[in-house]
């Protein structure tokens, strides 16, 4: 079977990636490519899959309205996302299969749930945590989306993180940088993920996106994804 995706933010950095890469896939094939300007009423239920947003807060709510319309499942890889968009997000999920990931990576995940045993196993005994994360400088948002999921990942593992321990760097032309620092008494345990290139998000999104399609409605995220 091969799976027809719906491109919104086509024109973008991580957009131009995922064409790229899809064109070497036979089991995907981007059937719609939508940028700032496009009009997207030419969707028709039953023409994709899934709709792939690397977009922007504006280009997530029409990705919403297309998944109303198309009944595609959605993939939304933009961040900075208000917390009115995430809330919508989590509501389209009772009618489409809905995946949220602010970071595509597989590498990622893994640091997520390492984080998430690293505060488990040391959070009783007095250590303190940070995170840092580095980006371009093009980035708009700070912190990162994946700097907040790390921190989720973290507090679910018993250790507050207050958002003043949440570092951002914006510098260069750094991919993507993250590092969980816990500090104890005498000693220092750090936990990091460094992007190479931008192609690790993109596989990652189509790796996910294949994983969406055919699914029933729900919300989801890249820990399902991973199994
Ligand atoms: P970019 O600025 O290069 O690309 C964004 C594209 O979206 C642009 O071409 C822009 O014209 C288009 N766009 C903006 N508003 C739109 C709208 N209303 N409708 C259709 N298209 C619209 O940015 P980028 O580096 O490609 O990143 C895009 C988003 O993905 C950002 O939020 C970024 O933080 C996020 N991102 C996520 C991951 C991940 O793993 N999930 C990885 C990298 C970047």
């Amino acid at each position: 079977m091969v799976v027809k995706l719906a491109l919104v933010g086509a024109n973008g950095r991580m957009g131009t990636r995922i064409d790229a890469l899809s064109a070497s896939d036979d089991s995907v094939r981007i059937v719609e490519r939508f940028g700032r300007s496009s009009r997207m009423d030419s969707l028709v239920s039953g023409s994709i899959d899934v709709i792939v947003d690397f977009s922007s807060e504006a280009g997530t709510r029409q990705s919403i309205e297309l998944a109303r319309k198309s009944k595609a499942a959605l993939l939304v890889g933009t961040t900075g996302l208000s917390n009115a968009m995430q809330q919508e997000l989590l509501d389209l999920g009772s009618t489409n299969a809905v995946l949220l990931a602010p970071n595509t990576s597989l590498g990622v995940a893994v640091t997520r749930r390492l984080a998430k045993i690293a505060a488990e196993l040391l959070g009783p005994s007095g250590w303190a945590v940070d995170i840092v994360e580095s980006h371009h400088d093009r980035k708009k948002d700070a912190p990162s989306g994946t700097a907040i999921a790390i921190a989720k990942s973290v507090e679910a593992g018993g250790m507050p993180v207050a958002a003043e321990r949440i570092h951002a760097i914006r510098a260069g032309d750094t991919i993507g940088e993250h590092e969980i620092r816990f500090a104890g008494p005498s000693e220092r345990l750090h936990i990091m993920h460094q992007a190479v290139s931008r192609d690790l998000f993109a596989a990652g999104a189509i790796r996910a996106a294949k994983w969406l399609a055919g699914r029933g409605p729900g919300s989801y995220s890249m820990e399902d994804v991973l199994g």
